[in-house]
């Protein structure tokens, strides 16, 4: 069955960053306060990410690899009301079958105690042995497509892949604010982010991750209504050498594209007279799932709102009536 995985992998790892993304979640899903990403060669010689959350148990480990095993779903009627990110079970069993990985996880306050498990391509069964942890999980994927060689080829250069997963970091540090998030490459720390869920700290991570002048150059807001919240920052056009790719925005808490919520911010500046200028933004959509039926599908960045119109309509009155202050 695990040849399978090595099929399947492809339509969830793609790159280095497809692997971090997958990894960070399972770390996020999992209740920790601090994740810790460390690459090597952009991440084609390693990938590690270490958390501090719940952990594997012994025998959950093996089952961790395994494809379609989560421990997040019951049954396919839970999938109605699932929170957490991942709920496949693949990402692990797919990532396994295309690189050499190790797991180590530790469930117990006892850092003398925990669990290792390696695996190598598609062929191995995992075995596990006794190996100290910190409370948390640690997972190594080192040379990602050893085994396929034609994948690999289409790896890009290190600066490339990198670049992918320093962007796939900052949409998931951006997501969560209040955990600690560390990023490394080639042994040098990249950042260090400390966890805080006030202005000043979110503040100061913003600027960490997307630079000074953007946020000198932008407008904090926080508007309701109607069972909608709008928060973050919108980049006012003082900016003049504002990246036209710095455009983030969360629904739930979930980084999303959609065309919806691009024209209604377009609108907007463009009502305003910001003419010739990209929008970019860090904005943070709260819709009460009762009010409002959102859908994010699991790894596109999709989202369908039941009542386009609606969300639409408070998208454009609420960033107009803020950059329409900001300007008087
Ligand atoms: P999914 O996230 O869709 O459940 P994965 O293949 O990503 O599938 O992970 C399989 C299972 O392994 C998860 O359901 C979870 O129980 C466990 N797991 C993976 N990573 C972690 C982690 N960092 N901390 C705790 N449990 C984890
Ligand atoms: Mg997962």
């Amino acid at each position: 069955p695990r040849l399978t995985n090595q099929i399947a992998a492809g339509e969830v790892v793609e790159r280095p960053a497809s692997v971090v993304k997958e990894l960070v979640e399972n770390a996020i899903d999992a209740g920790s306060t601090r994740i810790e990403v460390e690459l090597e060669a952009g991440g084609a010689r390693l990938i590690r990410v270490r958390d501090d959350g719940s952990g594997i148990g012994e025998a959950d480990l093996p089952l961790a690899l395994s494809r379609h095993a989560t421990s997040k779903i019951g049954s396919l009627d839970d999938l109605e009301g699932v929170a957490s990110l991942g709920f496949r079970g693949e990402a692990l069993a797919s990532v396994s079958s295309v690189s050499r990985l190790e797991l180590m996880s530790n469930i117990e306050e006892d850092p003398t105690a925990g669990w290792r498990v390696v695996v190598e391509g598609p062929r191995m069964e995992p075995r596990v042995t006794p190996a100290p942890h910190p409370r948390g999980t640690s997972v190594s994927v080192r040379d990602l497509f050893f085994n396929t060689p034609a994948r690999r080829k289409f790896l890009r250069t290190e600066k490339t892949e990198f670049g992918h997963v320093e962007e796939a970091f900052r949409r998931q540090a951006l997501s969560r604010f209040d955990i600690g998030w560390v990023l490394r490459h080639n042994q040098k720390t990249l950042h260090q982010l400390r966890p805080g869920d006030d202005l000043i700290a979110r503040e100061r991570r913003l600027q960490a991750l997307l630079g000074r002048a953007f946020l000198e150059h932008a407008l904090h807001l926080d508007l309701a209504s109607g069972g909608l919240r709008l928060w973050g920052w919108v980049g006012l056009p003082t900016h003049s050498r504002a990246q036209a790719d710095q455009q983030y925005f969360f629904v739930n808490g979930r980084v999303v594209r959609d065309r919806l919520v691009a024209h209604a911010i377009r609108q907007a500046y463009r009502d305003v007279l910001f003419h010739g200028r990209h929008p970019v933004f860090v904005l943070y959509l709260e819709v009460d799932p009762g009010a409002v039926d959102v859908n994010v599908h699991p790894t596109k960045h999709e989202v369908r709102f039941r009542d386009g119109r609606l969300v639409h309509d408070f998208l454009f009155s609420s960033l107009h009536r803020a950059l329409g202050e900001a300007r008087a």
